[in-house]
């Protein structure tokens, strides 16, 4: 096992709306900033809320096609391709370092979805490091999830960025597109809770959320939440703290927080990288 200095970050990123991916804004300039302050990756594990299926599954083909897994968006965003190759050996490391765990290898049902390339194409805009994703399995508990992450962290000392790609507040029936930059009362309480969770001693305490009184409002479906628990346990069997490196709400109802492992990215331009949720959107920022 390596040192420390030698141990790869990790990141959860809140991806909200696919159109970040053609877009520029104080998000995308985070991730941005988040790629070129890690060191070169020998591949990059993403755990994407658009992949949640009945089991655990590595992607394990040589060339993931890029998927447009969303409808109703400009042609635009269905022109984006992601051409990173995939990394089929990493399979199966992944399958035996969360042993007794089991992950499945995937050759031909996924690939590369939107929760992942929205982002990479800003944090990673040349795609030539390789991309394998790992899937959400559905219906288990959040300890399931939790407890995976800690598995995977053995290969952040084998060159391996892994990235957790969702949002930790996301209900899209209570969107508000006349609020794109502000949140709701609740979806500020439960961000400030996962905040307090996540960048603090005990970062398990992330998978007791359910618990939290706002839980239901903003975690209607697991999907987008799951992938922080990745984040969660990661830091847990390092002994790090996380650190928000990019904050705010989005339509009332997204938490677009992002959180960082290991790396403390800081974008150029003004203003605070990590607010919270403002209930009143400030005036002249429309920015996802
Ligand atoms: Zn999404």
């Amino acid at each position: 096992m390596g040192a420390v200095s030698t141990m790869m970050p990790a990141a959860f990123i809140g991806h909200g709306s696919p159109m970040n991916a053609v877009e520029s804004n104080r998000y995308t300039e985070a991730w941005r900033a988040f790629g070129a302050a890690v060191p070169r990756p020998r591949a990059i594990l993403v755990i994407s809320a658009h992949w949640y299926i009945h089991a655990t599954a590595v992607t394990a083909m040589p060339r993931p096609r890029t998927i447009h897994d969303f409808f109703g968006f400009p042609q635009q965003l269905f022109e984006v391709s992601y051409p990173a190759p995939g990394l089929p050996a990493l399979a199966a490391e992944i399958s035996d370092v969360v042993k007794p765990m089991w992950v499945g290898a995937d050759l031909d049902s996924w690939g590369i979805d939107h929760g992942t390339w929205s982002v990479l194409v800003h944090a990673f805009p040349d795609a030539d490091i390789p991309v394998v994703q790992l899937s959400l399995k559905a219906d288990t508990e959040l300890d399931y999830h939790l407890e995976l992450g800690a598995r995977l962290a053995p290969l952040r000392e084998d060159g391996v960025l892994i990235l957790g790609s969702g949002n930790i507040v996301h209900n899209l029936r209570a969107l508000d597109f006349s609020r794109p930059d502000a949140g709701y009362d609740w979806a500020r309480r439960f961000d400030e809770a996962a905040r307090d969770a996540l960048t603090g001693a005990d970062p398990s305490e992330f998978a007791a959320l359910d618990g939290h009184p706002d839980f239901g409002g903003a975690v209607p479906t697991p999907d987008h939440f799951l992938p922080a628990l990745y984040l969660a346990g990661l830091a847990d069997a390092a002994g790090q703290r996380a650190d928000k490196f990019v904050g705010g709400c989005a339509y009332g109802s997204l938490s677009m927080a992002s959180y960082a492992l290991g790396v403390h990215p800081r974008a150029s331009g003004g203003g605070s990288p990590t607010p919270g949720c403002p209930t009143e959107a400030p005036p002249e920022e429309s920015n996802i």
